[in-house]
C-alpha cells in the first residue's frame, strides 16, 4: 500500500472490531461462514485500509452513507464510529444475523437485505437523509462495479462522494487520459459526472481471503454540474461507445459501423473540422470536452 496511509484514527476496542483478523475468524467460525465466491466476498482486515477509506471519503457526524455490501461489518463498524447514519445493503441473507450481532453496539445503522442493483437507493435517500446528498462507501464486489457506479450516477441519486475499493485495474481507467491504454468509457462517463483521485493501492494481504487481482481506493466527487455542457447526453455517450468499439480504427469509421448512432459520415466530417480536428482521428485521443462539442454539433 502507498505510504500516504494515515495512522489509526479511530480508538479501536482489539477484543470488538472485526479488522482485527482474530475477531473476522472467531465470527466466521461462529456462523460457520464460508466465504461466496459468487458474491464477490473479500473481507478486509488492516485497519491501516480502513482508516485510509474513511479519512478519504471525509466522513464525519454529520453524514448519512450508504455501505454496499457490508459482508460480516468490518468496514461498517468504522462507518459507525465516524457518521452520523449508516445505511448497508447487503445481498447474502445468510450475513444478516451475523450483522445484527457484530453492530450490535451502534444504534445508527440500519441494514437491509437485498441486491444493491434492485434498491432504490433515491428512495433510500430520501427516506433516511431527507433527499440530502449522502455517501457511498464500499468495498465492492467487483463482479458488479461498473453496474453501480453507473447505476449511481444515472439515475440522479443525490450522492456527494463515492469512496470505494476496486480492482487496480479498474480505478486507473477511471482516472485515464485521452490516448492512454486505459482511457474509454469508463473514463469518459467517471470524468462527467465527478473528479476522480486514486486515493490507496492495495495488496492482497489486507483481505481475507485474498483477491487474486490487485485493489485500490478510488474517490469520485460527485459534481453538481458536469465540467462540460452537452445538449444530448445520451447521444454524447453513444459517440464514446462507437469510438471504443472498435478503437483501432478512425472515428469516423467507429461511428459508421455502431448501429446506435443514424448519422451520415459528411454530418461527422464537416462537424470535425469544425472542430478543428483531422477526419482520420481516433477516438481514443479525444477528450471529454471534444465528445462533448462533437455530440452538440450533431445533435
Ligand atoms: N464490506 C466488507 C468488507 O470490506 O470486509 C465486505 C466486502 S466484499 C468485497 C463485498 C460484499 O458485497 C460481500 O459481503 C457480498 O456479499 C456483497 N454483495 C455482493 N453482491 C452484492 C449485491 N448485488 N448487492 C449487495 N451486496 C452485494
Amino acid at each position: 500500500m502507498s505510504d500516504s496511509i494515515a495512522e489509526n484514527v479511530l480508538n479501536l476496542d482489539e477484543d470488538y472490531h472485526l479488522v482485527n483478523p482474530k475477531n473476522t475468524i472467531e465470527v466466521l467460525k461462529k456462523y460457520d461462514i464460508h466465504f461466496q465466491k459468487k458474491y464477490g466476498q473479500n473481507f478486509l482486515i488492516d485497519s491501516h485500509v480502513m482508516n485510509k477509506i474513511i479519512k478519504v471519503a471525509d466522513i464525519t457526524k454529520d453524514d448519512c452513507v450508504i455501505e454496499i455490501g457490508p459482508g460480516i461489518g468490518t468496514m461498517t463498524q468504522f462507518l459507525c464510529e465516524s457518521a452520523g447514519q449508516v445505511i448497508a445493503i447487503e445481498i447474502d441473507k445468510a450475513l444478516i444475523p451475523v450483522l445484527s450481532d457484530t453492530l450490535s453496539r451502534y444504534d445508527n445503522v440500519h441494514v437491509i437485505n437485498g441486491d444493491v442493483l434492485k434498491q432504490d437507493i433515491k428512495a433510500i435517500s430520501e427516506e433516511y437523509n431527507k433527499g440530502k446528498p449522502v455517501k457511498v462507501v464500499a468495498n465492492l464486489p467487483y463482479y458488479i462495479t461498473t453496474p453501480i457506479i453507473m447505476g449511481l450516477f444515472e439515475n440522479e441519486v443525490p450522492v456527494e462522494s463515492i469512496t470505494v475499493m476496486v480492482q487496480k485495474e479498474v480505478a486507473e481507467r477511471m482516472q485515464a487520459s485521452p490516448g492512454t491504454k486505459a482511457y474509454g468509457a469508463l473514463s469518459l462517463a467517471v470524468q462527467y459526472y465527478s473528479k476522480p483521485y486514486l486515493a490507496a493501492n492495495v495488496p492482497e494481504n489486507c483481505f481475507m481471503p485474498r483477491p487474486n487481482v490487485a485493489s485500490a481506493v478510488i474517490n469520485l466527487k460527485c459534481y453538481d454540474t458536469p465540467p462540460v455542457t452537452v445538449k444530448d447526453v445520451k447521444l454524447m455517450f453513444e459517440l464514446v461507445r462507437a469510438a471504443f468499439q472498435q478503437r483501432r480504427k478512425t472515428l469516423i469509421n467507429g461511428i459508421k459501423n455502431y448501429s446506435g448512432i443514424d448519422i451520415s459520415k459528411e454530418c461527422v466530417i464537416e462537424a470535425l473540422e469544425k472542430m478543428g480536428l483531422d477526419s482520420n482521428i481516433r477516438g481514443e485521443t479525444l477528450t471529454l470536452e471534444q465528445f462533448a462539442d462533437l455530440s452538440n454539433m450533431l445533435s
